[in-house]
């Protein structure tokens, strides 16, 4: 589903990928982790064309993001991204939220719009909330339908970039099981995250990025019992 092939990303001088190779199959759940500034938010912003790149390739199912073919647009329906910050249209209510872009850029009616906000509404347990404005929710609410509002895309990929770290403790819980859900239902995901007990239940593989670098790139179980680089064990060792 996501194929990155050396790829190299500079900002100025300053390079901040070095040649990264990370495969995503279809259905699976890869969780990014690695210290501050290491080049996890840059990886993701990538692989949504939102920034550019030197060397090396992206191929998201097929969308080859070099390619100046390659229609942005259509990239970005099928990559859906929740950010850290919540990224709602603070002027449009919760079921707006969802309606407008699927008529927008679906092209769906306001009918089939306004059903599968419903049905998204609920799967995110937000069913009751359609009429409010985003400032009236909670954050891991508006996190919630941030991420209903991605799926309303109808996605091949969920990225997600720290979904969880601006939140208040209590509503973390919340959220994460949202993630879960979706990773039990075989979403294609790559999220960034410190969540580590979230990620060794729901991650099939843990990357470990430090430096611009993917360091490690180990099923989840290796990885949290036996992690093979220095890096990684100094990591984990001061994060648990
Ligand atoms: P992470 O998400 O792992 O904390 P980032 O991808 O945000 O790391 O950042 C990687 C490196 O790129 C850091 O050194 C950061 O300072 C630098 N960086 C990030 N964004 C920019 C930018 N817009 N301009 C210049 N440097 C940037
Ligand atoms: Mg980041």
């Amino acid at each position: 589903m996501i194929a990155i092939k050396n790829l190299t990303k500079y900002y100025g001088e300053l390079p901040v990928l070095k040649n990264c190779t990370l495969d995503i199959q279809k259905g699976e759940v890869v969780v990014l982790c690695g210290p501050s500034g290491s080049g996890k938010s840059t990886l993701i912003k990538c692989m949504n064309a939102l920034e550019p790149f030197q060397k090396g390739e992206i191929n998201i199912d097929g969308m080859v993001l070099s390619d100046k073919k390659t229609s942005l647009p259509a990239l970005r329906q099928q990559v859906g991204m929740v950010f850290q910050s919540f990224e709602l249209f603070p002027h449009m209510t919760v079921m707006d939220n969802l309606i407008v872009p699927q008529m927008r850029i679906l092209k769906h009616s306001r009918e089939q719009a306004q059903k599968k906000a419903h049905e998204l509404l609920e799967r995110v347990g937000m069913k009751s909330h359609g009429h409010k404005y985003p400032a009236q929710l909670s954050g891991g609410q508006q996190q919630r339908v941030a991420i209903a509002r991605a799926l309303a895309m109808e996605p091949k990929v969920m990225l997600f970039d720290e979904p969880t770290s601006a939140l208040d403790p209590e509503m973390v819980a919340e959220v994460l099981a949202v993630m879960a859900e979706l990773a039990e239902q075989g979403m294609t995901m790559c999220c960034v995250t410190h969540e580590l007990g979230f990620a060794r239940k729901i991650a099939d593989r843990m990357i470990f990025m430090d430096a611009g670098e993917i360091i490690e790139d180990s099923p989840t179980d290796a990885f949290f019992t036996a992690p093979a680089s220095g890096r990684a064990r100094d990591f984990l060792e001061q994060i648990i």
